[in-house]
């Protein structure tokens, strides 16, 4: 049987691009659909991954200005930042990232088409363009990499002005005052951080009973006390009532309660609310009665360890099969599928166990592996290095001495178990550790070899040198 189309995929996210790219590598005949007329590269490019790291940034700069030039009358970051500026920074970078993606894909040789599209057949899609026309085409293969979109609360409404989702944050025209972030997502989290450092105070209402939990103990209570320098107010396992706007006092009240005693009512008073919930996947308007593909009770599509569904030349990626949903994951998936579905060998071979985690707060968290509290769990005997980003000399002198990097080994072999940061250049710093412990290396490979200095890097040397110091001092 001939096909009009090697493969066909649903979506240019992170999932749907990175398996273009690689089936590309294989010589094949591969069109691309994505729904959004104007943008390519989903949640990851247009209101995820890139535009709150943008925002980031930004935030960032302000705050490091300060902190570099501090002035017997400090301001407020947000009166260095025009949010105009920083809209158009934003924009600047996600319109210089969509062309970068079209120009890979044009030199890849990937068609691309803007629709809907949904199943008809195993290999049969029709999408449904802009305009509304339809057309059919076919395929030998399929990936669904249609990702996610963020649920609507149910007790108050998103009116895109005093109450914002992703989408309406990042085209807000000023920097709020007073601001609630309403979810108990890591997203939630970033944009509480990210906007308390640029200036608004910020409260964050977090539906889940702990902030963070996966945290090891001692990065936790080190993130506790920076964030109550920055005075970001949390409300953990809380409960929202009602978000309305007051005409009276020109501002946005938010009614909440603690989920467990349901006759406190409290009353913020906010220019802005950011609803950061949870995530659906995109998977009801794709037809999969059709193919006979079955979504779990939440929707998502369940794949192999090859990324395939149950119809074995039907792939799907990203987070359409649920968590972790992140971009970084997301890529690795659309990769794996191509090279599954082309049987290509490059890809075979099974990456590190442990998965690194990055929060993209200020400031920022990663980790890897196990916590000690998880390491004592599993009857390890566990010794710990600590360092202080206080002792860490370009912390020092770019003012970012607030955090800890934590080495987490078995006392006999030093055989790293696992990393927690929280700090400057977290999430990048992870990884050297994350190569580490990849291969089987123990943690005096951080005294043994050299390391650049100046660097964030010295944490490790200096955390080292704390565990084996302990180690010693125990014989
Ligand atoms: C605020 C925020 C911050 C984030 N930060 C990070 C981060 O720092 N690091 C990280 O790793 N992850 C982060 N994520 C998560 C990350 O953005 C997602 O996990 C990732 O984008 C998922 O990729 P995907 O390819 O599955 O789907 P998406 O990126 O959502 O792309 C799916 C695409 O499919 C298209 N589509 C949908 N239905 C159809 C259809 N029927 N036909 C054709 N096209 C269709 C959509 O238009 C979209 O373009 C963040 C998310 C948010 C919301």
């Amino acid at each position: 049987m001939s096909f009009d189309y090697d493969i066909a995929i649903l979506g240019s996210g992170p999932a749907g691009y990175s398996c273009a790219i690689q089936s590309a590598s294989y010589q094949k005949k591969i069109l691309l659909i994505e729904a959004n007329a104007q943008q390519l590269g989903g949640t990851w490019v247009n209101t995820g991954t890139l535009p709150s790291k943008a925002l980031r940034e930004a935030a960032k700069a302000a705050m490091r200005y300060n902190a570099l030039f501090p002035t017997d009358s400090p301001k407020k970051p947000y009166s260095r930042v025009d949010k105009r500026e920083l809209l158009h920074y934003k924009n600047e970078v996600l319109d210089s990232k969509n062309q970068k993606l079209k120009d890979n894909l044009h030199r890849k040789n990937v068609e691309m088409v803007r629709g809907v599209g949904s199943f008809i057949d195993e290999h049969t899609l029709e999408i449904t363009d802009p305009d509304g026309k339809k057309k059919r085409i076919t395929a030998a293969n399929i990936l669904i990499a249609t990702g996610s979109r963020p649920t609507d609360p149910t007790t108050f409404t998103i009116d895109h002005v005093n109450v914002l989702d992703y989408s309406s944050l990042l085209k807000s025209s000023h920097i709020p005052r007073r601001m609630i972030v309403v979810g108990s997502s890591i997203n939630a989290f970033e944009y509480a951080t990210i906007f308390a450092t640029l200036g608004t105070r910020v409260t964050l209402l977090n539906e889940s009973d702990e902030l963070l939990p996966f945290l090891d103990q001692d990065v936790r209570a080190e993130l506790l006390t920076i964030l109550e320098k920055q005075s970001i107010q949390i409300f953990n396992g809380v409960q929202i009532d009602k978000i309305e706007k007051n005409q009276l006092r020109n501002c946005t009240e938010v009614g909440f309660r603690s989920k467990t005693a349901t006759e406190q009512l409290r009353i913020f008073e906010v220019d802005q609310v950011l609803y950061a919930g949870g995530y659906l996947p995109n998977t009801d308007t794709l037809n999969l009665k059709a193919i006979h593909i079955h979504p779990d009770e939440h929707g998502f599509i369940q794949v192999n360890d090859e990324m395939r569904t149950s119809v074995s030349h039907i792939f799907a990626a990203g987070d359409v099969v649920g968590y972790p949903s992140l971009a970084s994951i997301s890529f690795v998936q659309g990769r794996l599928a191509a090279s599954s579905m082309f049987d290509s060998a490059l890809l075979d071979e099974p990456g590190d166990a442990h998965i690194p985690f990055g929060i993209y707060s200020v400031p920022e968290i990663a980790g890897i592996g196990l916590s000690e509290e998880g390491a004592r769990r599993l009857g390890f005997q566990v010794e710990i290095g600590l360092a202080s980003f206080s002792q860490v000399t370009q912390a020092e002198y770019s003012r970012t001495e607030e955090g800890l990097l934590k080495l987490i080994f078995d006392k006999t072999s030093l055989q790293l178990l696992g990393i927690y940061i929280v700090g400057e250049q977290a999430a990048d710093l992870i990884h050297l550790g994350q190569a580490v412990m990849a291969l089987n290396g123990d943690i005096r490979y951080f005294v043994k070899n050299i390391l650049n200095y100046p660097t964030f890097s010295e944490a490790y040397q200096i955390a080292a040198l704390d565990g084996l110091a302990k180690v010693e001092a125990a014989e």
